[in-house]
């Protein structure tokens, strides 16, 4: 196994599967290499591909407030990344082949931050990760214990732009994660809101 910056390296010159000639930057993952929580969604968008910086524009905005309302942030409490690391053309969702190309990286990753909490942010990230007949509106919520870790499905902060009444469950699935975060890691973690 090599360490995170070998592993970046790698990937941001990868050309694996179709996905590499349209891209502008390849988007490993950012956030604390040694967080107990790992964040994954689906793929980089326009402003991830422009800049190489993972959760940009509203959706990245949108998902630092709900980690703000928990106590987390970026730089201390999580990592974040994607199920593939460069971006599908016109967003559309990353085929079977780009992913299947795509997911070693991202267990490699996850085996070397070794978090004790995942969260699955939206269908994608669940069907990739853990199985691909799996419906986020079925098992969002509910822990899922995967390779001796704790993972929360939960809605795509860009689902909850598009649709209002998301927002409640996904502040729930959240403040399950905070509980989990106090029960497993620091009794004295500290959130205004939960
Ligand atoms: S999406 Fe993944 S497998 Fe495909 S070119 Fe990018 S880094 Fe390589």
């Amino acid at each position: 196994m090599c360490n995170l910056e070998e592993l970046k390296q790698v990937v941001l010159s990868c050309s694996k599967c179709p996905l590499h000639p349209t891209r502008n930057n390849a988007v490993f993952g950012n956030g604390n290499s040694n967080a107990e929580i790992m964040l994954i969604a689906e793929a980089p968008g326009f402003y991830e591909d422009k800049s190489g910086i993972v959760f940009q524009g509203k959706s990245g905005e949108l998902l630092d407030k709900i980690l703000a309302a928990c106590g987390f942030n970026r730089n201390d409490h999580v990592y974040i990344s994607n199920i593939v690391k460069c971006r599908p053309p016109n967003n559309r969702e990353p085929n079977d082949a780009e992913k299947k190309a795509c997911l070693p990286y991202l267990y490699e990753q996850i085996e070397i931050i070794d978090p004790k909490i995942i969260i699955l942010l939206g269908a994608t990230a669940l069907k990739g990760l853990i199985n691909p007949n799996a419906k986020i509106t079925k098992v969002r919520g509910q822990w899922i214990d995967w390779k001796d870790r704790l993972v929360m499905p939960t809605y795509h902060p860009s689902a909850l732009l598009r649709n209002q009444n998301l927002k409640r469950p996904v502040w729930e699935d959240f403040k399950k994660v905070v509980a989990k975060y106090r029960e497993m890691i620091d009794p004295d973690h500290y959130s205004a809101h939960c």
